[in-house]
């Protein structure tokens, strides 16, 4: 996949670090370290996907957004720091498609970057409701899981925990991502509660049907690959 991506980061090193990655995956890269300038360069409408941080010069990163949504639909994914809630759901709010918290991996953006693109181009329309994975589906307007023909009884929280592992596929999703994106960003309780939940679901699915859906990646989170 490939497309132009503008990252607006006053960081330079930051900058600097992801454009070469990104020049290495074969995606032309402009780069700005100043909030106006980038509302500027965003506006010109020639990228396939904005990065942007929250803390910069000229113009704070939420406002560029703001000001962006008023005449761009541009894919935005937001890079927010750690522990600043507010920015994500207040970047959320306005329009960003995605954000990802720093420090990241850089695998972990490629991955968001792409998922954003897919979402957006041409293959947009046919988005589905339905979230497979094998034998394994997930409608999500109707709200249920089957195994081939077996309906499988979730809780909702296991529900959007299996979701997000297959709507992020093939994206290794650390705990604390999935604690953000399932029990919400001011969940205070335990960080275990991840792995507790993932053993639910494997004893619904795995152990019931002898198959491996959900796989660990160790030290770093969980993954349903393909
Ligand atoms: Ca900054």
């Amino acid at each position: 996949m490939s497309g132009k991506v503008l990252i607006i980061e006053d960081e330079e090193k930051i900058a600097r670090f992801i454009e070469l990655e990104l020049i290495h995956e074969g995606y032309e890269v402009e780069k700005c370290t100043d909030g106006r300038e980038g509302l500027t360069m965003a506006e010109s409408g020639n990228y396939n996907v904005i990065l942007l941080d929250i803390m910069l010069p000229g113009l704070n990163g939420l406002e560029v957004l703001r000001r962006l949504r008023k005449t761009s639909s541009v894919p935005v994914i937001m890079l927010t720091a750690r522990d600043a809630v507010m920015d994500k759901v207040s970047g959320l709010d306005l329009g960003a498609d995605d954000y990802i918290t720093k420090p990241f991996a850089i695998e972990e953006l490629l991955a968001r970057i792409r998922l954003v693109l897919r979402h957006n181009g041409a293959g947009a329309a046919t988005q589905s409701d339905e979230l497979t994975h094998g034998d394994l589906s997930l409608s999500v307007s109707r709200h249920e899981v089957h195994y081939g023909e077996n309906l499988i009884d979730l809780t909702a929280r296991e529900f959007t925990l299996l979701q997000t592992l297959l709507e992020n596929k093939n994206i290794v999703l650390s705990r604390s991502t999935l604690l953000e994106r399932v029990w919400g960003y001011d969940y205070m309780g335990e960080t275990n509660v991840v792995d507790v939940y993932i053993r639910y679901l494997r004893s619904k699915l795995d152990d019931v049907y002898g198959v491996h859906i959900i796989q660990t990646v160790r030290g770093v989170g969980y993954v349903i690959k393909d």
